[in-house]
């Protein structure tokens, strides 16, 4: 099968043809179709994020369809169906953090496109307990980018609890699907971008935020909660201080560059510093049930997938106009063939 493969970090991922893997017990063989680009890829690929497979098919945003099922499945997956599979590929079940609804933190846990090969390839075999059905609303194009930047967004954004007043400091593809579901469960929206990028602030006020502005500048109102989709730890004491008493920052990215140090008085008041880490099983059940309902709508744009090393270079100078996604194979049942994916979906706001 062709595969983009890692050989090294900061190489160019090369195409390979690959022996085609096998499901083994409790597996499912998937035949890709599409597969997101995620900033985590880029992190990966850049070297930032130590102890990856290698070498290593990235991905983890993986939409395809069931081409063969293991011995001993499971699941309720059968051949034919459509199947998303995610960042979180396995987990050991026992530890401590299993057993306390947090399998999310396992730690013997395994991640797809990270330490065992992800979707940047004609074929991938995956843990049928670790996939989800996605919801018929979306076609295999629109629905790959939830499997990660919607569903760890998600799981950002819960552990803001019932905040009424939620800051997002970056305005990148995680946050645009997490904004549209707070604007729906009716909270209030700051939005703080690249001091000057006027038209990203435009684009966050067009969508619903009450304000938007630099991260340089504090908002017309304390917040209850704060969200940092950038990677950039100077963010995290801003947000402190656009804080109300009780408030919380959430660091909901898997790598940031240093924090700097801060005053306690920032933090005082039971203020809290939090970070997100992966997800659970229980948080995709969670977003695949309400993100149709919104519905939280993607924007994205396609790339084959020998042009992986074009995608993710226009992702890292910040070129692309949507969340890039690597077009694999032709949509599987003619059933679910929703037209040709090609070419950018517009976003309707
Ligand atoms: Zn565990
Ligand atoms: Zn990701």
């Amino acid at each position: 099968m062709r595969a983009m493969v890692l050989d090294k970090p900061k190489q160019p991922l090369q195409l390979l043809d690959v022996e085609k893997p096998r499901p083994a017990k409790g597996q499912l063989l998937v035949r890709i179709v599409t597969c997101a680009v995620c900033r985590t890829d880029l992190h990966v690929v850049d070297g930032e994020l130590p102890d990856s497979k290698l070498p290593l098919i990235p991905g983890h945003q993986i939409v395809g369809y069931v081409e063969e099922v293991g011995p001993e499945n499971p699941s309720s997956f059968a051949i034919g169906d459509r199947v998303g599979i995610p960042w979180l590929g396995w987990t050991d079940g026992e530890c401590v953090y299993c057993r306390s609804n947090r399998e999310n933190l396992c730690d013997r846990g395994r991640f797809t496109g990270y330490t065992i090969d992800g979707g940047y390839a004609e074929f991938t075999v995956a843990d049928a307990r670790f996939c989800f059905h996605l919801p018929d609303r979306y076609n295999d194009v629109e629905v790959a980018p939830l499997l990660c930047a919607g569903l760890i967004g998600y799981r950002s954004y819960r552990k803001t609890g019932d905040a009424r007043r939620i800051g997002m400091y970056g305005f990148g593809n995680a946050a645009i699907l997490i904004a549209q579901i707070a604007l729906y469960e009716g909270r209030d929206l700051f939005v703080f971008t690249r001091p000057g990028d006027m038209e990203t602030q435009q684009s966050a006020r067009a969508q619903g935020a009450k304000w938007a502005g630099g991260s340089d500048e504090l908002p017309p109102e304390k917040l209850d909660a704060a969200i940092i989709f950038a990677s950039v730890g100077p963010l995290v004491p801003a947000a402190l201080r656009a804080l109300a008493k009780g408030g919380i920052v959430v660091c909901g990215g898997i790598h940031m560059s240093d924090i700097p140090s801060f005053p306690y008085v920032d933090l005082w008041e039971e203020r809290v510093i939090t970070s997100v880490a992966n997800l659970t099983r229980r948080d995709g059940e969670e977003f695949f049930e309400i993100a149709p309902r919104v519905p939280v709508q993607t924007e994205t744009e396609t790339f084959p997938l020998e042009q992986a090393n074009t995608a993710l270079d226009r992702f890292r100078a910040g070129e692309l106009s949507g969340t890039a996604v690597l077009l694999v194979s032709k949509s599987g049942h003619a059933e679910r063939s929703e037209g040709p994916h090609t070419g950018s979906e517009e976003h309707p706001n």
